[in-house]
């Protein structure tokens, strides 16, 4: 993580119908779940975006728009830039099961050159849950 300096935290389209992703941005602020990688003291930047909508294609126009947008504005290279896919695109949990179409959004993510990290918000109750078979692990 130490040469990133940008994350596009990428949230599912549908849960964010009925969810404001505070959750995700607590974790951030306090560098837990996901995050806990992440330095404490590195003013990092972020921005918050959908995949758009199932089957997730149009995260890659997305992202590529972000790719081709910083690096013109202030020279950012895409190598500085991480991707967090939030915990209830990657994880089974009270919101459903985890994305159907996470292999392809990766798969997108890749042909931009970019690299990929899972979780945002891990909420114990869920973790419990998953250990105890309710949620799939
Ligand atoms: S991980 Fe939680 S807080 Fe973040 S977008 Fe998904 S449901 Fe909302
Ligand atoms: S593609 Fe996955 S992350 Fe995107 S809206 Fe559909 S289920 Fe959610």
């Amino acid at each position: 993580m130490e040469n990133k300096d940008y994350i596009a935290i990428v949230q599912c389209h549908l849960v964010k119908q009925r969810c404001s992703g505070y959750f995700c941005e607590k974790a951030f602020h306090e560098r837990t779940g996901g995050f806990a990688s992440y330095s404490p003291d590195k003013a990092y930047r972020t921005l918050y975006l959908t995949c758009g909508g199932c089957c997730g294609r149009p995260l890659h126009r997305k992202l590529s728009n972000l790719v081709h947008k910083i690096k013109a504005k202030e020279g950012v290279d895409k190598e500085r830039i991480v991707v967090q896919l939030s915990s209830c695109m990657t994880k089974d949990s009270y919101h459903g099961p985890a994305c159907p179409h996470l292999g392809y959004l990766k798969e997108l993510i890749a042909r931009l050159g970019l690299d990929v990290c899972e979780d945002t918000s891990i909420s114990q109750k869920a973790e419990a849950r998953r250990k105890a078979g309710l949620y799939r692990e």
